[in-house]
């Protein structure tokens, strides 16, 4: 879980506060991320990666430069890591969030 409470760091803490920039950990993060989501099964499977993004909220499959303008824009859902702590304990998940914890298992 180590490698999760990593990813919880930069995804949440995106840009300086009182200024636009982003933070270089963030979109190196948002780099790591993409690259290896993009290796993943679902990313053939799916044709595109989940975007994880606030607006998108897991539910447009979208391109990888796309998602990536999409997190540096408006960062990620809330609480995507939660998913991913008690992605396998989760009763009745559905094939949605299935995917989505598949993915996270391989960050
Ligand atoms: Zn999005």
């Amino acid at each position: 879980m180590n490698n999760i409470l990593w990813n919880q760091r930069w995804m949440y803490d995106r840009c300086y506060s009182g200024r636009s920039s982003l933070k270089k950990s963030f979109v190196e993060g948002v780099e790591e991320f993409v690259s290896k989501v993009s290796q993943h099964d679902c990313y053939d499977n799916d044709g595109g990666i989940r975007c994880p993004c606030v607006k998108c909220d897991c539910t447009r499959i979208l391109e990888d430069r796309v998602v990536k303008v999409h997190l540096y824009k408006n960062g990620f859902k809330p609480n995507y890591w939660i998913w991913t702590d008690d992605g396998e304990h989760m009763p009745h998940v559905d094939d949605k969030k299935t995917k989505i914890i598949e993915i996270i298992k391989y960050l």
